[in-house]
């Protein structure tokens, strides 16, 4: 697969105002350099994603879904290659990056579904006086901004409703991962996307140029997927043109182990809420709560499976870790881990940076950790975790609760009705029972509180990009 490093703005490979290198974490060295858009190319991206949304619109449902259809197949019939780039310039290992391009392709396919069920409402108003008709239509010009911890996922979460209502784009994909947003785009190319209603630029200096494209009256949606923090500075910056927001930020998922959950079921799950993606992701149980009364034997179990796992090069397929995304990122997890053992937390397995080259943390679990711990308090992203026993269901409940996202909970119990007793207490817009993965294209993914505004997937994530009209009319 050629990999693509330019700008791709109206349909055609253009360079920018100079490059950035873009590194391979696992050996921290270039794999090349991408272009970057200044104000000129961010400006014609949106001139582009304008004069193309039009026709796009008014293109028929089908044939907007036919389009994405090919997408799908194509992006499943290079999965691996696809995975591979994701593997050079994130550092996840292959089978992470791969199940990551199926996913991805997966919102093509929902979506392509999607298209053609738009529905509407006509009705009679209670007075008798009109007829009340509701319709959907595509929002517009709506500019997509994704993080690097799934660089093929988030933007495809994002194209593929964006397309399927009728609305053109310009991306920016996160600065440390672009080559698979460019891929990306080029799928869409060849399966036959006009031009212009794809566009990507690697923007910089990056929050710069997101204010100028907010502050462009042709952009009337943000759809953002990254940190709580920087979700916080674009609702401000949106706020000025009243652009509609779309917001999947941070998250800090608790995962409960109550009293009477099968013990290795729950290993099992946390292996998976812990470790997929090498724990960068918004999803990865953050915090362990578990029942004083399998306290010790979740710990001893989890801990043996954490301390068998390979950790190395994700290209290499006896890898089971990777490596974390830069060795800025693995300071974080590094700083997060020695200040919780030095608050009196037992790391159980890991808990040292491993030496040699590239940016690779390996897996470590942390028992003895109060419930008033600062590592409680982040998001760790790594493959760290923190382990706090509890007594009572209610004072889980309270824990889990007690922080400001609100983005997904694990819960393991052997009593079904206890645990969606409990689910509907904690506060988050997704629960994982039972399961240690949630994630589903045909299911609304998001969060409340600060994790977020809104819903991708499912049936409520083309609304994202759709308005609603109401027509009043006399017959
Ligand atoms: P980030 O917030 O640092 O960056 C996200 C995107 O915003 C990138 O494209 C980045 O270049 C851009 N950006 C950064 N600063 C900006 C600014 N001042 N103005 C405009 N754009 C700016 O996040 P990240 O480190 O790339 O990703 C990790 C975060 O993303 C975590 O907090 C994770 O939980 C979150 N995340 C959330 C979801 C979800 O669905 N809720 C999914 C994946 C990741």
């Amino acid at each position: 697969m050629k990999i693509r490093s330019e700008l791709f703005i109206g349909g055609e490979w253009v360079t920018g105002t100079g490059t950035l290198p873009v590194v391979d974490p696992a050996v921290g060295e270039p794999i090349t350099e991408v272009a970057v858009a200044g104000e000129r190319e961010c400006a014609q991206a949106v001139d582009a994603a304008a004069a193309a949304l039009g026709p796009w619109a008014a293109r028929a449902p089908r044939e907007r879904a036919e389009i994405l259809r090919r997408a799908y197949e194509l992006m499943t019939a290079e999965a691996d290659d696809i995975a591979r780039l994701i593997v050079r310039e994130n550092g996840k290992v292959f089978a992470d990056a791969r199940a990551e391009v199926v996913y991805a392709a997966e919102f093509f396919r929902w979506f392509a579904e999607e298209a053609v069920r738009v529905s509407g409402d006509y009705r009679l108003a209670p007075g008798g006086d009109k007829r009340i008709i509701v319709t959907h239509q595509p929002i517009g010009v709506s500019l997509l901004i994704t993080p690097w911890n799934f660089p093929a996922a988030m933007a495809t979460r994002k194209i593929g409703p964006a397309l399927a209502a009728g609305c053109t784009v310009v991306l920016k994909p996160a600065t440390e991962t672009p080559l698979t947003a460019l891929a990306v785009a080029d799928v869409l190319a060849r399966a036959g996307v006009p031009a212009g209603v794809v566009n990507v630029v690697v923007a910089a200096p990056t929050a710069q140029r997101v204010r100028e494209m907010l502050h462009d009256p042709r952009v009337v949606n943000l759809s953002f997927t990254g940190s709580t923090e920087v979700g916080r500075v674009l609702l401000h910056e949106a706020a000025d043109q009243v652009v509609r927001t779309s917001m999947e930020l941070g998250g800090n998922a608790p995962f409960l182990v109550l009293a009477d959950a099968d013990v290795r079921a729950a290993v099992e799950g946390a292996m998976i809420a812990k470790l997929r993606n090498g724990g960068a992701a918004c999803t990865a149980a953050n915090r362990f709560y578990v029942h004083r009364a399998v306290a010790d034997e979740f710990t001893a179990e989890f801990s043996r499976a954490m301390a068998a796992l390979k950790v190395g090069p994700g290209l290499d397929p006896a890898n089971q870790i990777g490596s974390l995304v830069s060795t800025f990122e693995r300071g974080k997890v590094a700083e997060l881990v020695d200040q919780a053992v030095g608050a009196g937390g037992r790391p159980v397995t890991g808990g040292a940076i491993l030496a040699g080259p590239g940016a690779f943390y390996p897996p470590t679990v942390l028992a003895g950790i109060e419930p008033d711990a600062a590592i409680l308090d982040v998001e760790i992203f790594g493959p760290v975790a923190p382990i706090v026993v509890f007594d009572s269901d209610d004072e889980a409940v309270a824990r889990a609760n007690a922080t400001p996202y609100g983005l997904i909970s694990y819960v393991y119990t052997g009593d079904l009705r206890r645990g969606l007793q409990i689910a509907e207490r904690l506060d988050a817009g997704m629960v994982a029972l039972n399961r240690g993965v949630l994630s589903d294209p045909a299911a609304p993914f998001g969060g409340v509180k600060q994790s977020g505004l809104g819903r991708e997937g499912g049936f409520d994530g083309i609304h994202e990009f759709l308005e609603t009209k109401y027509i009043a009319a006399d017959i």
